[in-house]
C-alpha cells in the first residue's frame, strides 16, 4: 500500500473543503483534499451554481415574453430549448469544476480521487475501485463530506416521478405540472423557476408560511408574488400519501384534498454525510440531529480533527462552509480564531429575490424597542426602468440606540443590495449611519438608503405619513 504524509487531509472538496486546500497550501502547508466526486460540490455540481444557471435562462425567457413593454417587437413568441439550457448550465459547471483543478495544481494542493475514511487519528484511508486503496497518514483531519437531500419517511424518491433536485437539474424534458414538498429555500426557487418556464406548480408546505425562516413580512410579500405568479401554495399542510396518479402523481394532503402533477420535488432540508466515513471507530461526537459537534474553532472532540460547513448542521451554506475552512485551516496549523457569523446574509433566488440579514422582526422584538422603515420599489425609478416593481426593503433598528439589528429585502436584485446591509450589520452601524452613505443613482440600493431614512420620518421620496 502506498503512503503519503501530509500536515492536512481534508475529507471532501466542496465549497468548504477545496477552499480550505488552497488556504492550507497557500500557508504553505503540505495538504491534501479526498473528494469521490468532481470538486466543488454539491454548490458547484447540483446546488448553487447549476440552479442559479438555469434560472438566468428561465428569467431571461421571461424578459424574452415581456419584450413589448421595453419597446421590443418580436416576429414571434419566444420558445425556451430546455436542453439547451441544461447544456449552457453543464458548460458553466464543467468550466468551474476544471478551474478548482487547475487552483489545487497552482496552489499545489493533492487531489486524492475516492472516499475517505478516518482509519485513525492520524490516518485517512482513500478507498476508489478503479485505482485501490490508498492511506495518508496526517497531523490533522478536516471533515467536509457536506450533506444530501433529505427524505420523508413513505415517500420513496425513485428519480423518475419522485424526485429531489438532483434529478431536476438532469431532466430530459420538464414536466407539464409538478408538486413541490416544502416551501424552503430550495422549493421556492424551483417552484419560480419552473413557473418561469410555465410548468405548473403546487407547492406544499408543513408549516404557517412560505419561506417561513426569513422575517414573517417577506413571507407575506413572497406569498402575494407566488400567487401572481399563478403558484399554488397550501401551507400548515403535509402530504399524507402519494399513489400513481393519471397525471404521474397523484398526492393526499393533510386537509383532505388532492393535487395530481406529472412529477413531484422533494425539497425538506438535509441529511448529514456522516455515514462510513469512520466517525464511530476514532470517536468522533455527534450532535442529537446527527451532525458533527464542533466548538467555534471548528474542533471535534477529538484533538486533531475539525469539522466544517453543512456536516456541523449549523447554517447549510456554501460560503459558511467556506469561512468554517478558513477558520479550521488556521487552528490547525496552531491558530486560535473562532467563526464570526455576525452578518452573514441569506440570498434566496427566487423571482422576485429574497435576501435578509440580522434579526427578524419578531426575534429582534424580543430584545429590543423597535424602530421600522419600509420602502417600496414601486417608489423607485431604476425599479421601473428595469420592470421590476414587486417587492420591498425593511429595516429594523434598535428605538433607543438606533443600532441597526436586521434588514429584510423581496425584489429585483436583493441577492446583490443586502450586501452593503451585510457590512453594516457585521461593522454594529447605527440606521442613520447606514443611511448617510451617498447611494449612487438610479440604482435598486438606493432602496436600503431609503428605508434607512424612513425608520427616522424622513425618505423624502414616500408621502407624508398621517
Ligand atoms: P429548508 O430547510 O430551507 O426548507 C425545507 C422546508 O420543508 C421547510 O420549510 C419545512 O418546514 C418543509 N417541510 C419539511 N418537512 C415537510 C413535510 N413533510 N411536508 C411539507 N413541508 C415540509 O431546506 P431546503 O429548501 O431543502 O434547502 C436545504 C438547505 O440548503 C437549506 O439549509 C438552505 O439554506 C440551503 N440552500 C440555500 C440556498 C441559497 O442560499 N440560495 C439555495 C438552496 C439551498
Amino acid at each position: 500500500m502506498e503512503i503519503d504524509k501530509y500536515n492536512i487531509v481534508i475529507i471532501g472538496g466542496g465549497p468548504g473543503g477545496y477552499t480550505a486546500g488552497i488556504r492550507a497550501a497557500m500557508k504553505g502547508a503540505r495538504v491534501a483534499v479526498v473528494e469521490a466526486d468532481k470538486l466543488g460540490g454539491v454548490c458547484l455540481n447540483r446546488g448553487c451554481i447549476p440552479s442559479k444557471a438555469l434560472i438566468a435562462s428561465a428569467e431571461q425567457y421571461k424578459r424574452m415574453k415581456a419584450a413589448s413593454s421595453f419597446g421590443i417587437n418580436l416576429s414571434s413568441p419566444p420558445v425556451y430549448d430546455w436542453l439547451a439550457m441544461r447544456a449552457r448550465k453543464d458548460k458553466i459547471v464543467d468550466g468551474l469544476v476544471g478551474g478548482i483543478s487547475q487552483l489545487f495544481k497552482s496552489h499545489g494542493v493533492d487531489h486524492h480521487f475516492g472516499f475517505g475514511k478516518i482509519t485513525g487519528q492520524n490516518e485517512v484511508t482513500v478507498v476508489d475501485e478503479n485505482r485501490g486503496t490508498k492511506a495518508l497518514k496526517t497531523d490533522n483531519i478536516i471533515i467536509g463530506t457536506g450533506s444530501r437531500s433529505a427524505s420523508i419517511p413513505g415517500i420513496a424518491v425513485d428519480g423518475q416521478r419522485i424526485l429531489t433536485s438532483d434529478h431536476l437539474l438532469e431532466l430530459d424534458q420538464l414536466p407539464k405540472s409538478i408538486l413541490i414538498i416544502g416551501a424552503g429555500v430550495i422549493g421556492c426557487e424551483w417552484a419560480c423557476m419552473l413557473s418561469l418556464l410555465d410548468v405548473e406548480v403546487t407547492v406544499v408546505e408543513m408549516l404557517e408560511r412560505a419561506l417561513p425562516f426569513e422575517d414573517a413580512t417577506t413571507s407575506k410579500l413572497f406569498e402575494r408574488e407566488l400567487k401572481k405568479m399563478k403558484i399554488k401554495l397550501h401551507t400548515g399542510t403535509k402530504v399524507e400519501s402519494i399513489t400513481p396518479g393519471p397525471e404521474g402523481v397523484s398526492a393526499t394532503l393533510s386537509g383532505g384534498g388532492k393535487v395530481e402533477a406529472n412529477q413531484m420535488l422533494v425539497a425538506v432540508g438535509r441529511a448529514f454525510n456522516t455515514e462510513e466515513i469512520g466517525l464511530e471507530e476514532v470517536g468522533v461526537k455527534l450532535n442529537k440531529n446527527g451532525s458533527i459537534k464542533t466548538d467555534a474553532g471548528m474542533r471535534t472532540n477529538i484533538d486533531n480533527i475539525y469539522a466544517i460547513g453543512d456536516v456541523r448542521g449549523d447554517i447549510l451554506l456554501a460560503y459558511t462552509a467556506t469561512h468554517d475552512g478558513m477558520v479550521a485551516v488556521e487552528n490547525a496549523l496552531g491558530g486560535n480564531l473562532k467563526r464570526n457569523y455576525l452578518g452573514v446574509p441569506s440570498v434566496i433566488f427566487t423571482h422576485p429575490e429574497v435576501a435578509s440579514v440580522g434579526l427578524s422582526e419578531a426575534k429582534a422584538a424580543e430584545k429590543h424597542e423597535l424602530a421600522i422603515g419600509k420602502f417600496p420599489l414601486r417608489a423607485l425609478g431604476k425599479a421601473h426602468a428595469e420592470n421590476e416593481i414587486s417587492g420591498e426593503v425593511k429595516v429594523i433598528g434598535d428605538k433607543k440606540t438606533d443600532k441597526l439589528l436586521g434588514v429584510h429585502i423581496v425584489g429585483v436584485h436583493a441577492t446583490e443590495v443586502i450586501h452593503t446591509a451585510a457590512l453594516a450589520v457585521n461593522r454594529g452601524l447605527t440606521v442613520t449611519q447606514l443611511g448617510s452613505l451617498i447611494f449612487g443613482h438610479p440604482v435598486i440600493s438606493e432602496s436600503l438608503m431609503e428605508a434607512a431614512h424612513d425608520v427616522h420620518g424622513s425618505a423624502v421620496h414616500l408621502a407624508k405619513k398621517k
